[in-house]
């Protein structure tokens, strides 16, 4: 197949990047993509993942970006996408009295869970359904569709600096979609991890999915996807290790099964590790660089990628668009 030369490089291959290149590439846009860790390999694939915008600001922007990424995990539904769908689901807090979370937001069928119903700990609970997206399918369809729409195949490669990637990529626009490595390639200080670690087992039959937080933000999550579950959670600011935590990882089955006692003795498939790129607010805007090119950072999406997604992709795709005129 006939690739033109790119006009645009994506830097970065998670949920972030790949959608940026599906929006470019469906818009006639000759894209390349670089990116130092192929799609199942980046923070993406950690996320559990479930529609709602959390660890991330503004709160305004947030909401238009969160809002038009639900109306396409919508379409996706509709059109019988596997990977996504709504799932019923417990929301619950350790406070008594505690508000709805963000991520109910976008829930239509929202209501109070009986007290009798409320799992041991939580004092607060609400019955939901939630779009729940499976990472590892979803970030090689979204890898595939970029593909399609006439995309370059990924490039492997990790930029030390900015200029090194203008240099490298000489394209005329480059979107830096680099999560948590912005703050060493822009470099970017406001942009930091919050280590998140789930356990991935086999679904000894849960069909719905439980997020209870308490007092001191501690998190504990599961989310059901076919023949497998995600359980988390873990928020460790600061944190940049990879690495999974055996002590870590007992303790989030531990709190999923007090939760669900089906969970108990399920056998452990696989364990992930993301660093959330938490930000005061997502940085989306072009910037010029003294050589004429235009640099489009769009990173710093916090515990909220997949939720707003693609309405960041649409957002950069325009400054793209505007730069490329
Ligand atoms: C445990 C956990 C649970 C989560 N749950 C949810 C959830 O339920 N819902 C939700 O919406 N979000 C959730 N999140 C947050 C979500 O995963 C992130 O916001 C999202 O993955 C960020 O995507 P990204 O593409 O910006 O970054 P990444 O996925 O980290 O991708 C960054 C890409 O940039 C590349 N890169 C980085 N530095 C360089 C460099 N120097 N040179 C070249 N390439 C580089 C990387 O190799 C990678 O390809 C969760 C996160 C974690 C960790």
């Amino acid at each position: 197949m006939h690739r033109n030369l790119p006009d645009v490089t994506v830097l970065g291959a998670g949920v972030i990047g790949l959608t940026t290149a599906v929006c470019l590439a469906e818009a006639g846009v000759a894209v390349a993509v670089h990116a130092a860790e192929p799609p199942l390999q980046t923070t993406s694939l950690a996320a559990g993942a479930i529609w709602g915008p959390h660890l991330v600001g503004p709160r305004d922007r947030v909401a238009r970006w969160a809002t038009a990424t639900l109306a396409t995990l919508h379409e996706l539904i509709a059109a019988g996408h596997a990977f996504v769908r709504l799932a019923p689901g417990l929301a619950a807090s350790r406070l008594a009295d505690a508000a709805a979370p963000e991520f109910a937001a976008g829930a239509a069928d929202l209501s109070a869970c009986p007290s009798a119903d409320l799992p041991a700990g939580y004092l607060t609970a609400w019955r939901l359904t939630a779009p729940l997206i499976t990472m590892p399918q979803y970030l090689s369809w979204l890898h595939e569709r970029y593909l399609s729409a006439g995309g370059q195949e990924i490039t492997l490669i990790r930029y030390a600096t900015l200029a090194d990637a203008i240099r490298d990529a000489a394209t005329r626009v480059i979107v830096n979609c680099t999560g948590c490595g912005a703050h060493d390639l822009v470099p970017d200080a406001q942009v930091g991890p919050v280590r998140g670690q789930a356990v991935v087992v086999a679904n000894p039959g849960i069909g719905s999915f439980f997020a209870g937080t308490g007092p001191g933000g501690d998190l504990t999550y599961y989310f059901p996807h076919g023949d497998r579950v995600v359980l988390g959670g873990s928020e460790q600011p600061g944190n940049w290790s990879r690495e999974p935590d055996p002590q870590l990882a007992r303790q989030i089955v531990a709190a999923c099964t007090a939760v669900e006692p089906a969970l108990r003795g399920a056998a452990v498939i696989e364990h992930r590790v993301g660093l959330r790129p938490v930000r005061p607010e997502v940085r989306l805007e072009a910037v010029q660089d003294g050589d004429g090119v235009t640099v489009v950072h769009n990173y710093g999406h916090g515990g909220a990628g997949v939720t707003l997604s693609w309405g960041c992709a649409g957002d950069a795709a325009e400054l793209v668009r505007a730069a490329l005129r």
